[in-house]
């Protein structure tokens, strides 16, 4: 059994704005019954203001031991400038920014921002993944570009899921082998794919980011929230042969970029489990 659990926020916890029914009581009772708790985000904030969030809608702050986000990981690498790769980077950026949830502030990173990308050492973008659940719709998200500048022969550096170094950090804070953690996540190509890679075992949500696939019958989660009790999502089936079909596209094929790919021979092609949302 998991020691901890890596949670994705977005399309398991909440949907941007609410939580998801049941979720709050699930977080709360995995802690009451012992499981580690830490949050692994693809926001581009850093960790600090995570749990305010979480706290406002609902979640017992004191449930998690810790939020890991690429933002944060992105200021400790800008920071620290581990290695020769990131020393060589420059401090001159272009930063594509994505405002709608608030812009992500650059403040405290040292860094020269310029407003001309030809006259940027490297570019910064927000947002890893190519699209996310923002209330009922799907919203493109800057990785949509680093998809296309990595095609077109640029390097890209992805500093959330599905790279291995944000798994990584969370089992550095929990001082946890992959072994005893299991990641708990709604995007196959995120989540899943990340999870797969770095060895860690994985729940998927099926009632996310894929749920109109997957479960068409339902409304969504958060949709049938009105009518409370256990049938508001969770009563749904999963098309297990959509499912297969995604694993598929998403965990086999694979589109992803460096830092995703590197299942290598002999890793996990599937989630260990799935469950229609995050409940208790
Ligand atoms: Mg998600």
């Amino acid at each position: 059994m998991a020691e901890a659990l890596l949670l994705d926020q977005f399309g398991v916890l909440h949907d941007g704005r609410r939580p998801y029914p049941g979720a709050v009581e699930a977080v709360s009772a995995a802690a009451a019954a012992g499981l580690r708790l830490l949050i692994i985000s693809n926001s581009s904030r850093r960790s600090g203001g995570t749990l305010d969030k979480l706290a406002s809608m609902g979640f017992d702050r004191q449930c998690f031991e810790g939020v890991v986000t690429s933002g944060e990981l992105t200021h400790r690498y800008l920071t620290s400038r581990p290695d020769a790769w990131w020393a060589g980077l420059g401090r001159r950026v272009f930063h594509i920014n994505w405002s709608k949830r608030g812009p992500a502030s650059l403040e405290g990173f040292d860094l020269e921002v310029v407003s001309d990308p030809r006259d940027a050492d490297f570019l910064l973008a927000h947002g890893t993944e190519a699209v996310t659940v923002d209330g009922d719709e799907l919203v493109a998200m800057p990785g949509s570009l680093a998809a296309a500048y990595s095609a077109a022969g640029g390097r890209v550096v992805l500093m959330g899921k599905p790279a291995p170094l944000i798994y990584a950090a969370c089992g550095q804070l929990l001082g946890l082998p992959a072994g005893e953690l299991l990641a708990v996540g709604d995007s196959l190509e995120h989540d899943i794919a990340g999870a797969c890679a770095a060895g860690i075992d994985s729940l998927f949500i099926a009632g996310g980011i894929h749920a109109r696939e997957l479960m068409p019958q339902a409304q969504g989660p958060a949709a049938g929230g009105a009518a409370g009790g256990a049938d508001d999502g969770a009563g749904a089936d999963v098309d297990m042969d959509a499912l297969r079909r995604l694993c598929e596209h998403h965990l086999n094929g694979g589109s992803d970029g460096e830092g995703g790919g590197g299942a290598g021979g002999g890793a996990r092609r599937a989630p260990t489990y799935v469950a229609q949302r995050f409940v208790w």
